[in-house]
């Protein structure tokens, strides 16, 4: 089947009440990695490229391996994301180039580091909306600022430094007509998310669910919610690897959250701890190993099996045949119905 939008994923997510992952990928290991996963789970998929992965893989490449995937994996709805868009120009680009749905995070100047007004996230993201809504494409919007930097991308703040505010969340929706909402309740960019398991004075879900109280309809976003998994890191130090101990967000926590209007789920770190280990593991037995395959498949496998774990934590098991894909061109139709707010 085509490359599907976001918004009707997350639509359907909502109506069966689970939330679906959004995994980051770089190659093409990744990428079977995620529709392995898929498949073996029948997992509706979410693929995300950030600004630094679509710079290291280049933007056709990316697309040729997702048409690819949606070829080869032809029974799962697939949608093709970027993660973090910088500016209403990044998000066009990736528009044009056939992303099925966009970020544009206007937390950030187009810097991606330096904290915005909410005047300027307004503008911006509302421009993004009108762009891509016009074709059918979705929008994913961000309010407040999750802490930490990856691939150049972040405030490098605490994650606590610019949480949401509710009240401001729901006149952001209101203005910019976003599908999706990306909010900061403590999470963060990157392996070191919390020095310790986090407790409700680090990991704020109680904002999440007054966010989501006060707008039941919006599909809500965590971003920096890889899990951190102590057995991953354990591998990764056990064959020469030197991770400072750290934790991420529990799964429970992101079940909770899935609970009060949590739709998608954005992993990154968990994917790449388990293809380092992977891969530091052969190093270290198969010294005389040199073909990439010897390491590179091995990493695919274990990435996969993470993935499938999360796939079914997060409750997207068993849904990938439960609807059709609905055209770009009709999803574009829908928003000009309702007006580009289609709330
Ligand atoms: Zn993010």
């Amino acid at each position: 089947m085509p490359l599907v939008s976001l918004r009707q994923l997350l639509d359907e997510a909502s109506k069966g009440g689970y939330g679906v992952g959004a995994f980051n990928v770089n190659n093409m290991e990744q990428i079977q990695a995620i529709m392995e996963a898929a498949r073996k789970t029948r997992s509706p998929v979410i693929v995300q490229a950030s600004r630094g992965s679509r710079a290291y893989s280049n933007d056709q490449f990316l697309y040729h391996l997702m048409l690819a995937a949606t070829e080869v994996y032809a029974e799962i709805p697939t949608v093709l994301h970027p993660d973090h868009g910088n500016s209403p120009k990044t998000c066009k680009s990736a528009i044009e180039m056939g992303f099925t749905s966009v970020m544009m995070d206007g937390s950030l100047m187009a810097d991606g580091k330096t904290p915005s007004s909410f005047q300027y996230n307004v503008k911006v993201t509302r421009e993004v909306v009108e762009m891509a809504h016009a074709r059918g494409v979705t929008v994913e919007g961000e309010i407040g600022c999750l802490g930490g930097i990856e691939d150049g991308h972040g405030a490098g703040l605490d994650g606590l430094a610019h949480l949401t505010d509710p009240d401001e969340a729901v006149e952001f929706v209101h203005q910019t007509g976003v599908d999706a909402l990306a909010i900061a309740v403590g999470t963060s960019h990157g392996a070191y998310k919390f020095n310790r398991p986090p407790t409700g004075e680090t990991l704020k879900m109680a904002r999440l669910i007054e966010i989501h109280r006060k707008l039941p309809n919006v599909h809500l976003v965590m971003h920096g919610s890889s899990s951190v998994p102590k057995d991953l890191q354990d591998i990764i130090n056990r064959y020469g690897g030197k991770l400072k101990p750290t934790w991420g967000v529990p799964v429970k926590e992101i079940q909770l959250g899935i609970k009060n209007g949590v739709r998608k789920i954005n992993v990154d770190t968990d994917s790449r701890l388990a293809m380092t280990g992977a891969i530091r593991k052969v190093f270290a037995e198969h010294p005389e190993e040199f073909d990439p395959r010897s390491y590179l498949k091995p990493a695919r496998e274990a990435m996969k099996e993470v993935i499938a774990q999360r796939m079914t934590e997060f409750g997207q098991a068993g849904h990938a045949g439960d609807y059709q894909p609905i055209s770009l061109a009709e999803m574009a139709k829908r928003y000009a119905q309702t007006g580009a707010s289609a709330r």
